[in-house]
């Protein structure tokens, strides 16, 4: 049953409404104006829920008018998006379409015609209620299917390394969609793919088709695992060994530190540098000769892109989802090529036909750039979210009030946790914070020790000579098999009394799926009520993504005993510089929290931390 049914202009003037109980129903229908209309905000779903009740709702675009009905959340009424449409057909056909001004606060009477479409809705779902299905036997189950191997979780076993691109191959599960081709390692895709993001971001011309290119994979990279390098300037030649099994003494390690970096991180971070359709044209003017057809080429490709697929639709007057829908599809498969996690690349393509249904059309060109449009507001408006976070401002404001400021980096295994923790690190200290890391890591061997290794190359690059005598990083570790939430506890404190101005705390990488793992995390941070938690994530996942975070969020807020419990509240997007023009990531992972990417990883230095560019994402998704 409808409790009520409510039309309103998105300006927020009912026109009419029923309402079949003697309860308000203003905070639900505020809500909604405030929080879904007037913010712009998941309009795609067209239905949200607030407390015990549950609100669908159709927008009419040509009118600006909202069709809204608010029911009971536990029921389930199935002919909910049909009969708002006819609702909606209904009042246009009695009141000739737009509401003047005038008529505006006039009685509109829709009740008659609001009975007549409602009891059609009604009586069409009574009849389309099949039998229900018969329950499948155990036998016919996948469950069935299962040894009872493949059931066993062995917790002691450490989680396998997902992506790591210098140790280990990546797991099916977190490659990007397509799969490696013609026998290509990862390794080979990653360092094809760097090598593409490098030309991007240089601005000098571009390598002619015949230059040789850097060769893929020697004999000896093949051979064997290599240990990790730290390559702190960037350049081969300045690479840090940091293969812990030979720990040299401090002066040697610190011989080759490229001390360009020093200076380079001041203020606050850079935006992402990914090419933009300006730059595409800039390139292009520069560009000689030689170049002239290779980019022209390029170019044609680029303007084809996602919008080519709205060619077929010509002419219409008003725009129908009939005829949107092949096109949507495509466009869904686009998004989802460029790693835009499956159901996010739905909801995108919901929301541009949200947003083209009924329209007014006219030749190619004006339905691409209205479905450009729509797409870019939506994922602009996904990638905008509205809480930003300023460290800076905030850390300055703790010190202020004699309290360290506290980030919980959280995320499933070989993500980059350490390393971006350390790159952060290294931007704090660039701005004047001193800062102790607190390694909560105490499962995966060697967590420590890298830790261990940071801090002394961030200790050489900023020595607390030139700190006016402070050291700009200390580690704080008890070794390994303690309690971390102990542990963060005790650096949290040690901080508190010898005034260190922040506390990175590094925990140990952990899947989504397990329960004690998730269970010790929310403990964790529970019990140190940090400033800020952050997830890291790296870019090169698709679906993965959407699991990740909603399953790391649910546990966060299912095993906290607290009322309002500390969730994800930012995300670090790492591995950036591997994934070419593959973005998606970045648009589900801000999809599924609503919060933002705070940092976005782009390479092995210090430097290579950068903040997203809202733009770039969305002119790469375009292409
Ligand atoms: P953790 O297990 O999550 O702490 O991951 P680590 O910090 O140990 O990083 C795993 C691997 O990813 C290491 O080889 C890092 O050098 C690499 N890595 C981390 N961040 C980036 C990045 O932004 N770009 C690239 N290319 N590699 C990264």
């Amino acid at each position: 049953m409808l409790d009520f049914v409510v039309i309103f202009t998105k300006g927020g003037v009912v026109l009419w409404h029923s309402s079949a109980t003697e309860s308000s129903f203003a905070s639900c229908i505020n809500s909604l104006i405030r929080g879904v209309i007037l913010e712009d905000r998941n309009t795609e779903a067209k239905y949200f829920e607030e407390d015990h009740l549950a609100v669908q709702f159709k927008l009419d675009n040509e009118l600006d008018l909202v069709y809204a009905a608010i029911f009971q959340k536990v029921i389930k009424l199935n002919y909910l998006d049909g009969f708002l449409a006819d609702m909606q057909a209904a009042f246009k056909d009695k009141f000739g379409g737009i509401p003047s001004a005038e008529r505006l606060g006039n009685e509109y009477d829709f009740d008659r015609e609001y009975r007549r479409v409602l009891s059609a809705a009604e009586e069409a779902s009574a009849k389309q209620v099949k039998a229900p299905k018969a329950m499948r036997s155990y036998n016919e189950s996948q469950k069935s299917k299962k040894t009872v191997a493949s059931m066993i979780q062995d917790d002691k076993k450490p989680v396998e390394k997902r992506v790591n691109i210098q140790e280990s191959p990546p797991s099916s599960k977190s490659q990007p969609s397509s799969p490696p081709e013609n026998g290509a390692s990862m390794d080979d895709i990653i360092r094809e793919n760097r090598r593409k993001l490098r030309e991007k971001l240089t601005p000098t011309k571009k390598t002619s088709p015949g230059d040789p290119r850097p060769s893929k994979t020697t004999a000896s990279e093949k051979a064997g695992k290599k240990p990790r390098v730290w390559d702190l300037g960037g350049n081969s030649k300045d690479a840090v060994n940091l293969d812990r099994s030979k720990d040299t003494p401090e002066d040697v390690q610190y011989q080759n530190i490229n001390s360009e970096l020093v200076g380079t991180m001041q203020g606050v971070i850079r935006d992402l540098d990914v090419e933009s359709e300006d730059d595409a044209e800039n390139e292009e003017e520069s560009s000689d000769e030689e170049e002239e057809e290779e980019l022209v080429q390029s170019k044609k490709n680029k303007r084809g892109g996602l919008l080519s697929y709205f060619k077929g639709i010509v002419g219409a007057k008003t725009m129908s989802l009939a005829d949107l829908q092949p096109a949507l599809e495509k466009m869904r498969d686009h998004l989802i090529s460029k790693n835009v996690a499956t159901e996010i690349a739905a909801k995108l393509c919901d929301s541009v036909a949200t947003s083209l249904d009924g329209k007014q059309m006219g030749t190619f060109d004006s339905i691409a750039s209205q479905v450009k449009e729509a797409l870019t507001q939506s994922l602009v408006r996904i990638l905008s979210p509205k809480r930003r976070i300023d460290i800076i401002r905030d850390a300055l404001e703790s010190k202020r009030n004699g309290r360290p400021y506290t980030i919980i980096f959280c995320g499933v295994n070989g993500v980059g946790k350490s390393t971006n923790l350390a790159k952060i690190c290294f931007w704090l200290i660039e701005n004047d914070f001193n800062v102790l890391i607190a390694a909560c890591d105490t499962f995966r061997a060697g967590a420590v020790e890298q830790l261990r290794t940071h801090t002394r190359h961030l200790n050489a690059l900023h020595p607390a000579t030139k700190h006016d005598g402070r050291t700009m990083v200390q580690l704080y570790e008890k070794g390994y098999g303690k309690d971390a939430a102990g542990i963060a506890m005790e650096a949290i404190k040690f901080a508190h009394d010898t005034r260190v101005d922040v506390v990175l705390v590094d925990t140990a990488g952990r899947m989504q799926d397990n329960e004690p793992l998730m269970r010790s995390l929310s403990k964790l941070i529970k019990v140190n009520n940090p400033d800020l938690v952050l997830f890291v994530g790296e870019a090169l996942v698709g679906n993965e993504a959407v699991d990740q975070l909603v399953k790391f969020n649910q546990s966060l807020a299912d095993y906290s005993s607290n009322e309002n419990p500390h969730i994800i509240d930012g995300i670090v997007l790492t591995k950036f510089d591997t994934i070419d023009d593959k973005v998606g990531a970045a648009i589900s992972m801000t999809y599924i929290t609503g919060q933002p990417i705070v940092f976005v990883g782009t390479g092995q230095t210090y430097a290579d931390l950068k903040a997203i560019n809202v733009n770039a994402v969305v002119n790469s998704l375009m292409k």
